[in-house]
């Protein structure tokens, strides 16, 4: 059988040209990195999680009319995603102060902050995705101000369905970050969440005991990233049959 062709490798996925024009297939690697891939590991069954959980979330927003790259989950790591165009920013949403704001800005970790406050981070793993304001956006051209506008209305879209979403489960979302992409339709273009969404780029917190359950267990080593993502997927009842504690699942490839 012919090899698909690889459209691109990123640290935790891989694109492959999809079955027709316009679609690509997302794989999801088990690969876990952290601190710009400083920090390096494989974790058994994350990907088959996190492409469940991608598929819940986006599926979840699509309902509620954001629109998204999604079409559909294809087997237990690759789902068929639109080709989109990433603008290369990293939108970041956050509820309460955590990570690098909270370490930039002095504040306690959990802090609550007054309203969602969005970010951009210019994406670029040699620059280590440096925080950026609108002005460099605009004045380098990775997003119009129309753009922009439209970006922070999707994110607080996003960030309103999976605030209340987690909620229902126990779970406090601080903070996550999107990614946008844009779809042409002839000269009109379309701004749809791309990329992924899952305890790798969210902060998921037990809202009863403080228990972390995204990728901050990798990050700090508090433990099983499997157990954690495991969890998440549980409350939301989208545990995939055949993710178990075993020491070796059988995942297929
Ligand atoms: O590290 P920082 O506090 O800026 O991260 C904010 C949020 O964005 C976290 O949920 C983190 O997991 C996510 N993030 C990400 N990918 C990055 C940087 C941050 O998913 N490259």
């Amino acid at each position: 059988m012919a090899r698909r062709k690889k459209i691109y490798e990123g640290k935790a996925k891989i694109l492959y040209e999809g079955p027709e024009p316009g679609t690509l297939v997302q794989y999801f690697k088990d690969d876990a990195t952290a601190f710009n891939a400083e920090k390096k590991a494989v974790i058994e069954g994350k990907g088959v999680l996190n492409n469940r959980l991608s598929e819940f979330f986006m599926t979840g927003l699509q309902s509620i009319g954001v629109p998204t790259h999604f079409i559909k989950r294809l087997n237990m790591r690759e789902q068929l995603i639109r080709q989109v165009e990433i603008i290369p920013l990293e939108v970041i949403v956050r509820n309460f102060a955590a990570g690098s704001m909270a370490k930039r800005l002095g504040l306690e970790e959990g802090a609550p902050l007054p309203r969602p406050i969005i970010e951009f981070s210019y994406k670029d793993d040699k620059l280590g995705d440096p925080l950026v304001p609108e002005e460099y956006i605009i004045a380098f051209g990775w997003a119009s101000q129309q753009d922009l506008d439209d970006i922070v209305a999707l994110a607080l879209r996003v960030n309103d369905f999976m605030s209340g979403v987690m909620h229902g489960v126990g779970i406090k979302l601080v903070d996550f970050k999107i990614e946008i992409g844009r779809i042409w339709d002839n000269d009109f273009q379309r701004l749809v969440v791309a990329d992924e969404i899952s305890p790798d780029s969210c902060r998921l917190w037990d809202i009863e005991t403080g228990q972390k359950l995204d990728k901050d267990v990798f990050r700090k080593d508090l433990g099983s990233l499997t157990d954690a993502y495991t969890e998440v997927a549980r409350r939301l009842g989208v545990l995939p049959s055949n993710v178990t504690h075993r020491p070796r699942p059988t995942l297929i490839n």
